[in-house]
C-alpha cells in the first residue's frame, strides 16, 4: 500500500496540473460496477470549466481544490490505485488496465485514476472544511514527512496511555500517532532506531522514543527523495510512468530468512495486526 512518501511523490508530479482547466472528469463506464462510484457522475460534472487551483496532502490523503468552487475531491490511491498522466485523449495509457476516473483538460497532459484492486477513493465533498472534519482525516496524528520532523509532538502523542500496553511495531501504524506511516517504513524505522517491534511502548526509554522519532522522519524523508518504493507485491508507478527506487537501501522489510547488513544474523518475520514485521533478532532488542 503506498505510504507517506509515495503519496507525496505522486501529488508532486500531480502538481503540473495545477491552473490548467479542467474539461470534464467523467467516471468510466468499469467504475459504475463499483458502489462508491455508481451514479456519482452529476457531482462531478460541477468541476467543468474550472481550474486546478492546488493538489494538497493530508496523511496519504490527496484533496484536490478547484478555482471558484467550494467544492473539492478527496482522493486515496488505496491499494494499488495509481495516476497515469497522457498527452492524447484518444488513447488511453497502456499501462492503466482498471480506469475508474478520466480527467480531462483542456491543455494536455490529461490523467486517469486507475485502482485494479479497488480500494482507492474519488470522492466529492462540499468545501474543504468538510474534508478536515472527516474522521480519518480528523484525528491524523503528526505529519511524518513535514521537516523538520515534528518530534515534541510525537512523543507527545506516544506517551498515551492507550499505546502503552501495546507493541510499538503495531502502534506505529496508527495513523492518529504518525500520518504517512506504513508497513514498510515502519519497519525499516524500528531497524534504524535498533527498537524491537515487539517491545511494549511503556517499557520505551526517552533516549529510545527520541531515536525512533528521529528515525521516522529521516527514513520517510529519504524514501520521499528516491520517490518511494517499487516492489513485485507494491507496483507503485508515478504519474509520469516511473517506479520508486527507496526499495534498493531496505535493509530489512521482505528480508526474511537473509543476513542483517550489520551483524548477518538472520532477519526474523512477524506478523502483528496480520500484517508482516521483518526485524533482526541481535541488531533490535
Ligand atoms: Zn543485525
Amino acid at each position: 500500500m503506498p505510504e507517506g512518501p509515495e503519496v507525496e511523490s505522486v501529488r508532486l508530479e500531480l502538481r503540473q496540473l495545477i491552473s490548467k482547466t479542467v474539461e470534464t472528469i467523467q467516471l468510466t463506464p468499469l467504475s459504475q460496477k463499483y458502489s462508491k462510484y455508481k451514479g456519482k457522475q452529476p457531482l462531478f460534472d460541477q468541476f467543468r470549466k474550472k481550474r486546478i487551483l492546488d493538489i494538497v496532502r493530508f496523511g496519504k490523503f490527496l484533496v484536490w481544490r478547484f478555482d471558484g468552487i467550494e467544492a473539492v475531491i478527496l482522493n486515496h490511491l488505496g491499494m494499488s490505485g495509481k495516476w497515469c498522466l497522457f498527452m492524447d485523449i484518444e488513447n488511453l495509457p497502456t499501462n492503466a488496465s482498471h480506469i475508474k476516473v478520466i480527467v480531462k483538460l483542456k491543455d494536455p497532459p490529461n490523467a486517469v485514476f486507475d485502482d485494479t484492486r479497488n480500494f482507492g477513493q474519488f470522492k466529492v465533498f462540499h468545501s474543504l472544511e468538510e474534508v478536515k472534519q472527516y474522521n480519518p482525516i480528523r484525528y491524523l496524528g503528526v505529519d511524518g514527512l513535514a521537516s523538520p520532523f515534528p518530534l515534541k509532538e510525537f512523543l507527545t502523542r506516544l506517551a498515551k496511555r492507550n499505546f502503552e500496553n501495546k507493541p510499538v511495531g503495531e502502534v506505529l501504524l496508527n495513523q492518529r500517532l504518525v500520518a504517512g506511516v506504513g508497513n514498510i517504513y515502519k519497519t525499516e524505522s524500528l531497524f534504524h532506531a535498533k527498537i524491537n517491534p515487539l517491545r511494549k511502548v511503556g517499557t520505551l526509554s526517552d533516549a529510545e522514543r527520541e531515536e525512533l522519532g528521529l528515525a521516522i522522519g529521516e527514513i520517510l524523508q529519504k524514501a520521499l527523495q528516491d520517490k518511494g518504493s517499487t516492489m513485485a507485491f507494491q507496483p507503485y508507478e508515478l504519474p509520469s510512468g516511473t517506479t520508486g527506487n527507496a526499495q534498493q537501501w531496505h535493509k530489512v522489510y521482505n528480508r526474511e530468512g537473509e543476513p542483517c547488513y550489520v551483524c548477518n544474523t538472520e532477519i526474523t518475520r512477524i506478523v502483528q495486526k496480520n500484517r508482516s514485521t521483518f526485524y533482526c533478532p541481535q541488531c533490535q532488542q
